[in-house]
């Protein structure tokens, strides 16, 4: 049993994987979106996932976010299986994610939205809410100084009381970061953060991803088809193909991987 249980723990000096996704596939209808995919997401490291169209990149995305069910495979956070977790209930156990084209609230303000993201992290109910416990109070006051630290640190301030729907799309796509850190995340899956912003606004969005990532702690998992923001700030690289894994490896090694190139020269990506 003893053996068993220490056969499973990390080899010395390499520290266990923050997630784990174990030999997972997704089959819709006939089509074989992903085909047993296994790779490590260690602590504090950005991972970029990348792949041509079609790879299979978003249908990991969405199984990482629980949208999806795996035909086959495991994901294990911090040695637990994520699977039987429903999307909503994500970020309570400490998985943060912004969507492709934004999913924020486009009536209520930047102040709202990203306090909306702090809910998981508050376990007062609908009666001590509305008697206005002590309790309740007090977890008020530590929201609204974490709300502002974060609207702070992500230069939100200035627009806090604005309507999110009259703001530029990078801004938005801001707000949606601020909300996903607002419910103190340990992974941050981002989805195409860099689609639809301008050449200085991606420069500007990779190094914000590395100081969250350096500031807060938080480990990133970044969907990402512009190759200049992934080989530039991540630690770590997994290339899929056809719903399988193609390689994984430092940024160089998975630039300079002759499938990748293969893979990539046959795409439209390229
Ligand atoms: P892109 O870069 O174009 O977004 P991707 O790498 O994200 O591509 P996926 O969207 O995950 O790739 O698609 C992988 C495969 O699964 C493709 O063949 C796609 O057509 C198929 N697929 C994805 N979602 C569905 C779905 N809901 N129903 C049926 N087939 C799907």
């Amino acid at each position: 049993m003893m053996q068993a249980q220490l056969a499973q723990q990390a080899p010395a000096g390499s520290a266990a994987p923050l997630l784990e996704v174990r030999d997972v596939s997704v089959v819709f209808g006939g089509i074989i979106a992903l085909n047993g995919v296994s790779f490590d997401m260690q602590k504090g490291h950005i991972l970029g996932l990348i792949g041509p169209n079609g790879a299979g990149k978003t249908t990991l995305f969405n199984c990482l976010s629980r949208l999806y069910q795996p035909s086959k495979g495991d994901i294990l956070l911090e040695g637990a299986s994520i699977l039987k977790r429903p999307a909503h209930k994500i970020s309570e156990i400490g998985i943060g994610r912004t969507f492709q084209n934004v999913a924020l609230f486009p009536n209520l303000s930047v102040l709202d939205n990203v306090r909306v993201g702090t809910h998981a992290r508050t376990n007062s109910d609908i009666i001590s809410d509305s008697l206005k416990l002590p309790w309740v109070r007090k977890g008020e006051a530590a929201i609204n100084k974490r709300v502002h630290e974060i609207l702070g640190y992500l230069d939100l301030h200035d627009v806090a009381h604005t309507i999110v729907a009259g703001l530029p799309f990078g801004t938005q796509k801001r707000v949606e970061l601020a909300r996903a850190l607002a419910a103190q995340p340990k992974i941050l899956l981002l989805d195409e953060p860099a689609g639809g912003l301008n050449h200085e606004e991606v420069y500007i969005l990779g190094d914000l991803i590395r100081r969250i990532r350096d500031d807060h702690g938080v480990t990133v998992l970044l969907v990402e088809h512009h190759m200049g923001l992934v080989m530039s700030i991540a630690d770590h690289v997994v290339a899929l193909n056809f719903g399988r894994k193609l390689a994984e490896g430092t940024p160089v090694q998975v630039q300079n991987d002759p499938d990748v190139i293969k893979a990539y020269l046959g795409s439209k990506d390229s």
